[in-house]
């Protein structure tokens, strides 16, 4: 599973997580598979919208008729933590009603907002990567003529570093909470 997004559009939710902090912001992506066509910001709805968020019925609603008019499916939902990182919180991880969506949460806690997607299903977390620009995923390496040992290098190192980010983030994630 992946999110591949254009800087405008990873920037809309950046810009859409400021401009509510110290609330949390929160939206639809929409899309085909992991590329992302639409993002659709929704109000939040939550009682303490500073800790939690709640995306408002009626623009889910709405949201959900824009994308079926253009095709296109719900592949995501993101949020912002104004105060904190972007690891799912226990309530995100209990709240998590689509198993086959993409969690994008931006994690603002040291001023800069930092982007993390997660799939989150049964209680489970898994990291799910994030492209951002026009050029799909992998295309630089098209692009420049590389001889078979250069690729295999590169992309061996490329390997190596995900999973030592898969492992890294993994480990500091909080402890998984008890299924009742
Ligand atoms: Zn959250």
């Amino acid at each position: 599973m992946m999110l591949w997004l254009t800087d405008e559009q990873a920037q809309i939710i950046a810009r859409h997580a400021q401009a509510d902090s110290p609330n949390e912001a929160c939206g639809v992506i929409g899309g085909v598979g992991s590329r992302v066509y639409e993002i659709i910001p929704t109000r939040n709805v939550a009682a303490n919208p500073q800790h939690h968020y709640r995306i408002d019925e009626q623009d889910m609603t709405n949201a959900l008729f824009k994308l079926q008019k253009a095709e296109l499916s719900i592949i995501g939902f993101y949020h912002s933590h104004p105060a904190g990182d972007f690891r799912p919180s226990l309530t995100d991880i209990e709240q998590a009603y689509y198993p086959d969506t993409a969690y994008m949460i931006v994690g603002m806690g040291d001023g800069t907002p930092r982007m993390a997607a997660w799939r989150i299903k049964n209680h489970e977390i898994t990291p799910v990567e994030i492209h951002v620009g026009f050029q799909p995923p992998n295309a630089s390496m098209e692009m420049t003529p590389l001889s078979k040992a250069q690729k295999t290098a590169i992309f061996v190192s490329a390997a190596l570093a995900f999973i030592f980010m898969l492992v890294l983030s993994l480990s500091l994630l909080p402890p998984a909470p008890a299924i009742p």
